[in-house]
Parts: C-alpha cells; sequence; structure tokens
C-alpha cells in the first residue's frame, strides 16, 4: 500500500449515512486514550492526519481513511467514564451499528494497553469479533513503556486472560515503531 496517499475521506456522527462498502476495509477499535490516533498516525507515516486527543474520548465520530485504495476506520473510543449515559449510548450505537451494516471487514485492529490486565470493555469487543466470526488481530499498544521482557510476558498473559492464541496478538509501540512493520503485512495479507 502506498500509505503517502493516505487522506481523509469522511467523518460521521450516526451510521445513518456511511459511504458505500465499495472497498476493503480496516478498522480500528479500541478504549479511549489507548493510542488509536498515534497508531494510525504511525501506520500512515503522518504527524496527525488521524487526530491526537488531549481531551480523551471527545472524538465519537467514525472517521473514514482512504490508503491507497483501502478504507481505514477509526471507530470512537469507548470505556471513557466522564461523559454522559446519552453520549455512552451513541458510542455503542455507532461501533454496534457500524458492525452490524452490511461492509467488507477485511481486518479488525483491536487496540488494547499492553500495561493493564483485561479490562471488562475489551473482553467485550474481543468476544464479539470471536462471536461474529471476524477478521481480527490485538495491536498490544505502548510497548515501549515495558522492557522487552516485560513485553512478552504481558503479551502471554493478556492473550490466556482474553483466551486468544498470543499468534493473535502483536506488540506495538508508535513511539518507537515496534510492530508496524508487521501490522502493515497483516493489512495488505487482508486486503490485497
Ligand atoms: P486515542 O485516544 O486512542 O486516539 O489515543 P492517542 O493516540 O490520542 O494517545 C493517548 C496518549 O497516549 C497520548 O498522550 C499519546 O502520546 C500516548 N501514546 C500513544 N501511543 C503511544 C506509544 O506507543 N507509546 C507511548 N509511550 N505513548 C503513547
Amino acid at each position: 500500500l502506498k500509505y503517502e496517499t493516505a487522506r481523509f475521506e469522511s467523518s460521521y456522527g450516526t451510521i445513518e449515512q456511511l459511504p458505500e462498502p465499495t472497498t476493503p476495509e480496516v478498522s480500528f477499535v479500541g478504549r479511549s486514550n489507548v493510542g488509536k490516533s498515534s497508531l494510525l498516525n504511525k501506520l500512515i507515516g503522518r504527524k496527525s492526519l488521524a487526530k491526537v486527543s488531549s481531551q480523551p474520548g471527545k472524538t465519537a465520530n467514525i472517521n473514514f481513511f482512504d490508503v491507497d485504495g483501502v478504507r481505514f476506520v477509526d471507530l470512537p473510543g469507548y470505556g471513557f467514564a466522564k461523559v454522559s449515559r446519552a453520549e455512552k449510548q451513541r458510542w455503542a450505537d455507532l461501533i454496534g451499528g457500524y458492525f452490524d451494516s452490511e461492509r467488507s471487514f477485511n481486518l479488525v485492529v483491536s487496540l488494547v494497553d499492553i500495561r493493564h490486565d483485561a479490562q471488562q470493555l475489551d473482553r467485550d469487543m474481543l468476544g464479539f469479533l470471536v462471536e461474529s466470526e471476524l477478521p481480527f488481530v490485538v495491536a498490544l499498544t505502548k510497548a515501549d513503556k515495558l522492557s522487552r521482557s516485560k513485553q512478552n510476558q504481558q503479551r502471554a498473559s493478556l492473550a490466556r486472560q482474553f483466551g486468544l492464541d498470543p499468534q493473535q496478538m502483536l506488540v506495538t509501540s508508535s513511539e518507537t515503531g515496534q510492530g508496524i512493520a508487521e501490522l502493515r503485512s497483516l493489512i495488505e495479507d487482508a486486503c490485497l
């Protein structure tokens, strides 16, 4: 994929008018503040195409990017505590509505912070992906915050906690670029 051609396509606050599912699609999900925007920017090779938010939880939109004919879908970060029940419901509707719609789900990249033990919302998300038989990979984020040996330990431990094969989990860092090449090739294998 020619990542340098990446461009912002559109943004939606409701699922009524999502762009036609005419291209391969790679979607990115995870808790608010997990490092999703940073990972997207790193993948795309831009400083700030996807916004890195100083106010976590502010971006309750689905954002679409075109990357050389593949659509990257940035789903709203879930689990931000300090919002109203109505706003939480809106996020749930957006994420649920997206996955309920008729689209080409080539790969879902599910982001989980490598430093924390499995949290319920992540269990729910991964359980849903397994149940729906969607192709997915778990990107463990912020790996630069742990030593290499800790990274491996935590990967094995999180795989056990989520009931997944460690092979489904990729250790990544947007700071150091660790895991980015592997993630790109998984994306390309899923789309081309
Ligand atoms: P989002 O809410 O999931 O889009 O998360 P952001 O990309 O906005 O990142 C949230 C915070 O984590 C920011 O302060 C980032 O600088 C930081 N962050 C994101 N990725 C990494 C990473 O790989 N390593 C480190 N050390 N910090 C990161």
